[in-house]
């Protein structure tokens, strides 16, 4: 008996994303097809994610166009420009860990404002200490932002698959082990 004369069979084309289709984990790395959705679930933590999911776009260039920005950064930006390749993903976040995102923002740009106006104070009043300090809290403060803004990191996007660094265990956990 073929499917279509059953009524009761499961669709072939299933867009559930955990048929083993579209999503995989190799070792720390989560494997998503391009297009394919993620799981309502955090991907921090594995609890039920908050909806509705934000789509963001992520960008990866082969590791090696790094190499131009010793020679020049605005030779290398360009060059990343035009050859990164873009992907779209959805992944969720709990409310603890989407504040911890917001948190990040707030941080890195408040904090980075704060700082960079102890600089100036510093730099005005021929305060050496002062500016030294501002110029510290500036670079702490956008690596706290970087670190605490971070959802998942491209580790690689080509045409077919985007490979993702960043997801916590029990969210890899779920899915099939990748054989690619
Ligand atoms: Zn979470």
């Amino acid at each position: 008996m073929t499917d279509t004369l059953n009524p009761y069979a499961p669709p072939k084309a299933t867009l559930d994303p955990l048929s083993g289709d579209n999503l995989w984990r190799d070792g720390k790395i989560l494997i998503m097809r391009q297009g394919s959705t993620l799981p309502p679930r955090c991907v921090k933590c594995n609890e039920p994610a908050e909806l509705p999911i934000k789509r963001r776009k992520v960008y990866w260039h082969e590791p090696w166009i790094y190499v131009l920005a010793i020679f020049c950064l605005l030779l290398y930006a360009l060059m990343a420009l035009l050859v990164r390749k873009p992907a779209m993903i959805a992944p969720g976040l709990c409310s603890i860990h989407r504040k911890r995102h917001w948190l990040g923002i707030a941080l890195g740009w408040g904090g980075s404002a704060l700082a960079l106006f102890l600089m100036f104070l510093g730099g005005t009043n021929d305060h050496f200490a002062l500016m030294l300090l501002g110029m510290v809290v500036f670079l702490g403060m956008i690596l706290a932002g970087i670190i605490l803004t971070r959802i998942l990191q491209p580790d690689r996007i080509d045409k077919d698959f985007v490979r993702l660094k960043g997801c916590c265990q029990a969210f890899l956990d779920t899915l099939p082990q990748f054989h690619g």
